[in-house]
């Protein structure tokens, strides 16, 4: 039986991990919970659930969730309660899905007390890859993806060293504007936030889903993988494949590809991560690739879409830039979806802020948290 603390449960992938513990009640037991601000979720799936500790980010509201729920159950908020849960003494295994920058500290405080974590919010390898990834080694702990494309890459990797590896593929789906002589690059200043919101194959929250659409979530996947699986940027590359079947693959240097596929679902990437080094039984996923008929592959469009290029760069770069890149394009994303900015003028800003940064080489936490905080006020200019 293993521990989990979930911190993002009322989240596309917090629902879809208890769907998992759902299926394998012998193997998953949810010891923790938090959310952001959606209490009445989070009330509920404590009731369901019954975790040792749960948090909320609203001290009012943890108040309201203790006196609902009586002793049975410990109630924390904001960060400390964020803090509490990833540290608690029971847990084996911390997922942390939550949006934004709030999941880097619970990250680092789980691995130094001796947890594995599974990782499904981008921003802690994208900011402080470095820092996780050394802080991960030296105490001995497994950081696993919760990402479709790293489960991926991991499964195909199946702990082969990087000097047997030539490239990591990442996949994307090209997202809803893939189509070029749909989506001329003139078009691209007429794409409304509905028509971005619209994905192909994977239904998901806001942000990640006008990521898809910009391709910056690809691009911030590619310097998630060069710190995951300590490979450097220039064999990170991305294949277009709209059916998102194949989640990724990896060219080992004798010019075998192995990849791993099925229908798109995130409940198996989580089961995977929650149980790994096991796999456990489950009919919730079925392919028919004789459904599909054919896989098809193509080559991103990087005039169109420029993230890539962008987080080709941070990712080579490193140091503070790619904190940047992500606070940069989490300021552009909200003008975007408040209408104050095109969907082109996303990277513009992006480009923008990284070209005014001054890079600081293996930074520490303060520093990466400043050239977070940095970027997005020059955002906002
Ligand atoms: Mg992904």
């Amino acid at each position: 039986m293993k521990n989990v603390v979930l911190l993002g449960s009322t989240g596309s992938i917090g629902t879809s991990t208890l769907k998992v513990a759902d299926d394998l009640p012998d193997r998953l037991r949810i010891l923790g919970l938090a959310a952001g601000n959606n209490s009445e979720l989070l009330l509920q799936q404590t009731l369901k659930y019954k975790p040792a500790a749960i948090s909320v980010t609203d001290p009012a509201k943890a108040g309201e969730l203790q006196s609902a729920l009586g002793t049975a159950v410990e109630v924390h908020a904001g960060n400390d309660g964020l803090l509490k849960l990833a540290t608690h003494p029971d847990a084996d295994i911390v997922l942390i899905a939550i949006v934004g920058t709030a999941g880097l500290q619970p990250a680092l405080a789980a691995i130094r007390a001796g947890k594995d974590i599974a990782i499904a919010s981008k921003e802690i390898l994208v900011m402080a890859g470095e820092t996780v990834m050394s802080e991960a080694r030296k105490h001995g702990v497994n950081v696993l993806a919760v990402d479709s494309e790293h489960s991926a890459i991991f499964q195909c990797l199946d702990g082969k060293p990087g000097a047997s590896v030539r490239k990591l593929w990442l996949t994307a789906s090209g997202g809803p504007f893939r189509d070029r002589a749909k989506w001329p690059k003139e078009s691209f200043a007429d794409i409304t936030v509905e028509k971005a919101l619209k994905h192909p194959s994977w239904v998901m929250g806001r942000k990640i889903t006008i990521d898809s659409a910009t391709l910056f979530n690809k691009g911030l996947e590619m310097i998630e993988a060069r710190w995951l699986f300590d490979i450097e940027m220039a064999r990170v590359d991305v294949v277009v494949h709209p059916q998102s079947v194949v989640h990724s693959m990896v060219e080992f240097v004798d010019g075998s590809m192995i990849a791993q596929l099925s229908t798109p679902d995130m409940c198996l990437p989580i089961q995977y991560a929650l149980l790994y080094p096991e796999r456990a039984k489950s009919d919730r996923v079925q392919t028919s690739l004789a459904k599909y008929g054919s896989l098809t592959f193509e080559e991103p469009d990087l005039d169109r879409f420029p993230a890539l290029g962008l987080a080709r760069r941070a990712g080579e770069v490193g140091g503070t830039l790619p904190a940047v890149l992500n606070a940069a394009n989490e300021v552009a994303v909200e003008a975007f979806c408040q209408r104050k900015i095109s969907f082109p003028q996303i990277s513009a800003l992006v480009k923008r802020v990284m070209d005014a940064h001054h890079v600081t080489a293996h930074p520490t936490l303060e520093q990466i948290i400043a050239a977070d905080a940095w970027a997005r006020a020059e955002a906002g200019r």
